[in-house]
């Protein structure tokens, strides 16, 4: 019996994360097994934890844990904070407020700056309030780089700027698990403490491993201060990383498939990378505006390079018109999320991707739109096909 489910050709995954995995990375992945504990391991382990510092660009330290994002949201607040800390975060979207609940939940006390879901993290709020605080209660500043829910960028060297204007000493803690290898980033230049972030979006690989990139202080806090904890421990896996090792079995496939990552990232140049995500950013926004859509971040500074989010007209459903397009070109695009439920839908163009995916993706998109009988004009995909041809050489030339 001929298997009726089956979909010719390649499935078309463009959600914010997960992201489309090379053939490079699964054939790196696809390895037996080797023991975490022997000569041969040390290789590879050295490989990713050194590899990860030129992405995170740190000089001090990568700790992988093999767990999704939100492990290393958790391991961020328990190695640095004390139940009734305060710390301070600004509610860009659905992603800053479940790292928000995230906090409250451990027993910390959160302000939370609000938005309107439609841009970044504004930095002069952030220094209004900590100017405000001058009993230094506020022992953190947690903040989202990419929010994956709006398409909203925030930006994370004027919020040091702004923290450092106020005088303020709270340390500095960026989710960067939508951006991290897709969009422009610097931990140790822009002084932050901890940076968060996962495998599974700009890192190209599948789920399940996830990133703290810390700092000297937070270190130095860490040693005698934060929640109690054992397997979310920074300590250990610092001193277990000094020979390439970790203190409990690592997601070692994974680890495979990392170091692979880390060698096509700068076998492109990061450079090149970011350039590559702003471009496919802009042709999407191209087309969203030639159908005559609304992208949702309305701050031009703040637009995401990895996502874009866009508003259907009122009264029509967005599930409805991913449905449609899932059913008829066998395309994930991303859902809105809580408050944005229903209303927007998410085009991912982050990770292994190219201008004929982008193509590819905004043609299903525009058909989609026309099949689910959604009020918008024709031409986006030409809009974007135009702008791609007309900027082809910035990929060579950067
Ligand atoms: C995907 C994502 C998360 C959640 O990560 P998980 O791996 O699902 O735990 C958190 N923050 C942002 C910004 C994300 O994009």
């Amino acid at each position: 019996m001929p298997n009726r489910d089956y979909s010719a050709g390649r499935h078309f995954l463009q959600i914010p994360g997960p992201t489309n995995v090379p053939d490079r990375v699964l054939r790196a992945m696809d390895h037996p097994t080797i023991d975490h504990r022997g000569p041969a391991f040390t290789d590879l382990g050295k490989r990713c934890l050194d590899g990860m510092k030129t992405i995170f660009k740190t000089d001090t330290h990568v700790v992988i844990y093999p767990a999704s994002g939100t492990g290393a949201w958790e391991a961020a607040l328990v190695n640095l904070l004390c139940e009734g800390d305060t710390v301070l975060m600004v509610e860009t979207g659905h992603f800053a407020s479940l790292w928000q609940k995230m906090a409250t939940s451990l027993g910390l006390k959160t302000e939370f700056l609000e938005t309107d879901w439609r841009r970044g993290v504004d930095p002069q709020a952030v220094e209004d309030r900590l100017r405000d605080d001058s009993a230094g209660e506020i022992r953190a500043v947690c903040v989202v780089h990419n929010e994956t829910s709006t398409g909203s960028r925030s930006r994370i060297g004027e919020v040091r700027k702004a923290m450092d204007a106020a005088g303020h000493t709270a340390l500095l803690m960026v989710d960067t698990i939508s951006s991290l290898a897709s969009i422009d980033y610097r931990h140790d230049e822009w002084g932050v403490d901890v940076t968060v972030s996962g495998s599974q979006k700009g890192l190209m690989l599948p789920p399940g491993l996830s990133f703290n990139a810390l700092s000297e202080r937070a270190i130095a806090v860490s040693r005698n201060g934060g929640m109690n904890r054992s397997y979310w421990d920074w300590h250990d896996q610092i001193a277990a990383n000094a020979s390439g090792a970790f203190p409990f079995t690592p997601a070692t496939n994974l680890l495979y498939g990392l170091a692979e990552a880390i060698d096509m990232l700068h076998e492109e140049g990061l450079d090149n990378v970011f350039a590559r995500h702003d471009r496919h950013a802009e042709a999407t926004r191209r087309a969203v505006q030639a159908w005559g859509l609304e992208v949702l971040c309305q701050e031009p500074q703040d637009y995401s390079s990895s996502l874009t989010a866009v508003l259907l007209p009122e009264g029509h459903d967005a599930d409805a018109l991913r449905a449609t397009i899932l059913q008829h070109f066998d395309m994930s695009l991303g859902n809105g999320l809580s408050r944005l439920a229903g209303k927007v839908f998410r085009i991912g163009h982050l990770g292994d991707f190219n201008d004929l995916m982008l193509m590819g993706t905004l043609s299903g998109v525009e058909m989609g739109l026309k099949l689910a009988d959604i009020p918008h004009q024709s031409g986006g995909a030409a809009t974007a096909m135009q702008y791609l041809a007309q900027t082809a050489d910035v990929r060579s030339a950067s």
